[in-house]
């Protein structure tokens, strides 16, 4: 049976359906469609009415859909280094054309079905169907996939249109390119960059705007060695916002909207609100859902925080997990007996693998830090400014340990998992002491993993599992001696 979806779940996906639609709308109707770090203040694109996508998102939507590694692949064969960030590889090879693509045959244009793809059949009352011949499990036709090849679109385009034949074989293979939305974004005619983020940022959006030779606006945020964002920051980033808007007005030839800019963002201010309420509502016990959730509805809070219709969603969901508490349902699908900060960006290749053995020992992700991290709230310029200062790798140790014990203490962990992710170098460097510190300050145990956001080859599905059920073992302990401190 279909999982039960809430009104304001469906609200959302329709919200991040409607942004890519609308860019590729806004593309063949010939307007400009740009491409943008996920903490570039997305308000001043808005003033000027522009289809802005983000590499972010749609790299982690193409890990989710196990194209990452290919991608990733085409990016190393474009000469890009392994250790590059695994987004960036990924959208480094899709902004030079390449694709994740169905492989057919060229005389009979019928996809080459894998065989080994698909879910197993089950029969009119559930059971999974044995193959006789076999002896293992049959597959279901209607799941089966043709194999993935790479693909390029501009290797497509310059193929010749002589013949019926020809076009056909031409109009096939665009066709056969991946049907889900992160493989069919449109290419970029300007991009936006703020390395608020990290300094990877930086090169990989020079070298699309290089590779695609369109123009690139950026605004430079320095890391903060201090909790509090200098005066002297404030103004040097204020100078380069005037300058965004300078360049933007350049790049459409319009003039900036002053109203348009207010009411994205009173839009994005709305959004960021309504999405920590949502965030907020992991400190019930048992949570109502898992960070799991949240990871997915991020999607949102990237690519359309700026729309009203995103504010509308979250208040919606908030509003939904309202319902949820009042009737003691969860989206979690197990118990509730441990409950973990999960640190750093999922595995997206590998959700179910990092899901299972969490299920196996109902241990529900309460607090996550990559969340709540895009929830910008400020009044004015100088606080949006701020605001945009404080990302999770543009802030020193002190005011990142304080945030996530700040959540680990609301959310009433039990443990801290901690995602080595080789993708992204600056969030992981200093997680060792971030660890030593939870233990020390919460009282907690960590156990950490070797992964990757979007490259599915630097993830060992047993290193996981081992390691998740050491955090079982640690948490168990640790509970056993406070009940008996306690009595
Ligand atoms: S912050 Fe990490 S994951 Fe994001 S672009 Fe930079 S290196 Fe990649």
């Amino acid at each position: 049976m279909a999982k039960e979806v809430s009104p304001g779940v469906k609200a959302l996906r329709k919200v991040v359906e409607d942004v890519y639609a609308d860019a590729r709308v806004a593309k063949k109707e010939g307007k400009l469609v740009g491409w943008s770090s996920s903490k570039f203040p997305c308000e001043l694109a808005a003033a000027f009415d522009l289809n802005v996508m983000y590499p972010e998102n749609q790299a982690a939507g193409i890990a989710a859909n196990r194209d990452g590694e290919i991608m990733c692949q085409a990016a190393e064969d474009l000469g890009f280094d392994n250790d590059i960030c695994g987004y960036a590889r990924i959208s480094l090879a899709y902004a030079a054309g390449k694709r994740a693509s169905r492989k057919f045959d060229p005389e009979t244009l019928e996809f080459v079905i894998n065989p080994n793809s698909g879910k197993p059949l089950k029969d009119e009352n559930g059971k999974v169907v044995i193959d006789p011949e076999t002896g293992k499990p049959k597959k279901d036709p209607k799941t089966m996939q043709p194999y993935t090849v790479l693909d390029d679109i501009y290797e497509i385009e310059a193929l010749p249109e002589t013949t019926e034949k020809e076009i056909a074989y031409k109009n096939f293979r665009r066709e056969a390119i991946k049907p889900y939305r992160q493989m069919r974004m449109p290419q970029p005619d300007f991009v936006l960059c703020c390395n608020n983020i990290c300094n990877c940022m930086t090169k990989w959006y020079e070298n699309i705007a290089r590779m695609c030779d369109i123009p690139l606006i950026m605004i430079d945020i320095p890391y903060n060695n201090t909790v509090e964002v200098d005066d002297t920051y404030v103004a040097y980033i204020r100078g380069q916002f005037d300058n965004a808007i300078h360049d933007l007005e350049k790049l459409t030839g319009k003039k900036f909207d002053e109203k348009k800019f207010d009411e994205a963002c009173a839009n994005a201010n709305r959004t960021a609100k309504a999405w920590l309420k949502v965030c907020d509502y992991l400190q019930y016990k048992p949570a109502p859902y898992s960070g799991f959730d949240l990871f997915n509805h991020m999607a949102d809070v990237v690519t359309a925080r700026g729309r009203v219709e995103a504010a509308e969603a979250f208040e919606q969901l908030s509003r939904d997990l309202d319902e949820a508490i009042k009737e003691g349902k969860s989206t979690t699908p197990f118990p509730e007996q441990y409950r973990v900060m999960f640190e750093g960006i999922p595995c997206w290749p590998k959700l179910p693998s990092l899901f299972k053995p969490l299920k196996e020992h109902g241990v529900n992700v309460t607090a996550v830090v990559y969340a709540p991290a895009f929830g910008f709230v400020y009044n004015n310029m100088d606080e949006m400014v701020r605001a945009y200062c404080k990302a999770p790798n543009s802030v020193c140790i002190e005011q990142g340990v304080d945030w996530r014990e700040g959540i680990c203490r609301d959310n009433k962990v039990d443990g801290v998992l901690v995602h080595y992710n080789r993708s992204c170098k600056p969030w992981s460097g200093y997680m060792a002491e971030m660890q030593r510190r939870f233990t020390k300050d919460l009282g907690v145990p960590c156990a950490g993993f070797d992964g990757d956001q979007a490259d599915p080859r630097n993830f060992n599905e047993a290193q996981y599992e081992t390691r998740v059920q050491g955090l079982v073992e640690a948490m168990e302990a640790n509970k056993a001696a406070k009940e008996a401190a306690e009595k």
